[in-house]
């Protein structure tokens, strides 16, 4: 194989990104098998009522353990415009017929099947196909896959690879200080479905991301008190105004040697539970590479969070970040990786590459950020799918698009479940010509 031009491309998982990533590499003119371990195509948004024998789902391979995380109330928290592929949109189209601005997770799921089937995707799709080893042969002899199927062990040659395996299935548990005293009930969100097991319960809801504030709501409807603890909950803490026996706590201090669940405020609760929504850690058991970790979910060295510098660019990582326009950041990095594979994008040297990743890493140590928010977007969500955009000759994000994402953050944090339904759309509109008025005054 020569550099920049891959013949055959192995895409490991058919969620969104591995999708995606089809369509992107085989408009570039690649040869693509997309290997996907489960019965379907669309990742995390097949919903699956069972979930891990473990409650907090530590063993990723312990026997019974299920890929997906939602819940089965689960809509999405990025409004439909914000939830489509270029040329394929979520807007505009009802797919199972639910048209609502925040549709629930079958609508996701029946666009994902549709976005498969219409792109020419899904023929390239191979079910029940998971990958167990994927490594790399000699220089310039591309990569061994190791895969198993319904008939037994099989190995191929690949000239590339894209890992799009999701990153929402292995949960992340912090260890609380004097976790040994505690004797209640504990999960991690990736286990939980529906409310109905936390009836007249006191539950700690360790987490106020998307999930953390989706669940605590829905739980509240049951339980006899929620406490939300987060460290972002600064001047907000007390008792949630529009709710009858929701409480935001700052972070869990401890538990103490009576039990109880001891917040950083000082204040302290008798708890039956303790749930998880601190998020999930990147695994990748199937990948048999040198000099690349998984440190503090810093997955490393990657170029943009995308290309191993010592690897590129036939392996490379599509759907890593998180906190940002998910779908469109995946889709961008996917095109990234297919034009740079058939030589119409070009990458700086390996050790520029390395440099690089060395320099983001200084300057998030610089600015105190802990290593697993290596890739985690925020604040600079946007500057990356610009840049990504800017890599393959394509526009910036349109102001619209970054208005609407940061209103639906705005709107999860006010922990009021009504914006899925009173969302306005016109105000987006009303708030681009705004920006654009003031671009013209200035
Ligand atoms: C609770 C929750 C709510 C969310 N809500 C939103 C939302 O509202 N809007 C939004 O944009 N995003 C949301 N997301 C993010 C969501 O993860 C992305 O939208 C997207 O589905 C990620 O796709 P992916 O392809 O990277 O991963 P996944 O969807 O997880 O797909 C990975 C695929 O790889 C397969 N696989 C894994 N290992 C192997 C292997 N060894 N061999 C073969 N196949 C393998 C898996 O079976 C799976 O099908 C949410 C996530 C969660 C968990």
């Amino acid at each position: 194989m020569s550099r920049t031009r891959a013949r055959t491309a192995a895409v490991v998982g058919a969620g969104a990104a591995g999708l995606v990533a089809a369509r992107e590499l085989l408009r570039e003119g690649h040869a693509v098998t997309v290997f996907e371990r489960s019965g379907r195509v669309g990742g995390t948004w097949a919903y699956d009522a069972r979930s891990d024998p473990d409650p907090l789902g530590l063993d990723p391979a312990a026997p019974g353990a299920v890929h997906g995380s939602l819940y089965a109330s689960l809509r999405t928290n990025l409004p439909r415009e914000l939830m489509g592929f270029s040329g394929f949109a979520l807007q505009g189209r009802v797919f199972a017929g639910d048209p609502r601005t925040f549709p629930g997770h079958r609508e996701v799921l029946a666009f994902l099947d549709a976005f498969a089937e219409e792109s020419g995707v899904a023929g390239h799709v191979r079910l029940r196909a998971e990958v167990r080893r994927l490594r790399p042969l000699g220089p310039g002899e591309g990569w061994s896959v190791e895969w198993r199927g319904d008939a037994g062990d099989a190995e191929e040659v690949f000239d590339a690879v894209v890992v799009c395996n999701g990153h929402c299935t292995v949960p992340l548990v912090p260890k609380l200080r004097g976790i040994e005293n505690w004797r209640g009930n504990h999960m991690h969100s990736h286990n939980y479905r529906t409310p109905e097991p936390f009836q007249d319960q006191v539950v700690v809801v360790v987490g106020l991301g998307a999930s953390g504030v989706d669940i605590a709501r829905e739980i509240s409807k049951v339980a006899k008190e929620v406490h939300i603890a987060s460290r972002y909950t600064q001047d907000r803490v007390g008792k949630v105004d529009i709710y009858q026996n929701v409480w935001l706590r700052s972070e869990v201090d401890c538990i103490q040697d009576d039990g109880k669940v001891c917040f950083m405020e000082g204040s302290a609760v008798t708890a039956d539970t303790i749930l998880y929504c601190t998020g999930y850690r990147y695994h990748f058991p199937f990948l048999d590479v040198d000099d690349f970790t998984v440190d503090d979910n810093r997955v490393g060295p990657l170029y943009n969070h995308v290309f191993p510098p010592k690897y590129a660019p036939s392996l490379s990582f599509v759907g890593l970040p998180s906190k940002s326009i998910v779908l469109q950041t995946i889709e961008m990095e996917a095109r990234w990786v297919a034009r740079v594979l058939s030589g119409r994008a070009e990458l700086p040297s390996e050790a520029d590459m390395a440099a690089a990743v060395q320099e983001h890493n200084r300057r998030m140590e610089a600015a105190g950020k802990p290593k697993r928010h290596t890739h985690v977007l925020m604040p600079g969500w946007a500057e990356h799918i610009d840049w990504l955009a800017a890599q393959v000759g394509e526009p910036p994000l349109e102001a619209r698009r970054r208005n609407m994402y940061e209103k639906a953050l705005r709107c999860i944090w006010t922990l009021d479940e009504r914006y899925r339904d009173t969302w306005d759309d016109d105000e987006d509109d009303d708030e681009q010509e705004e920006e654009e008025e003031n671009k013209c005054i200035a």
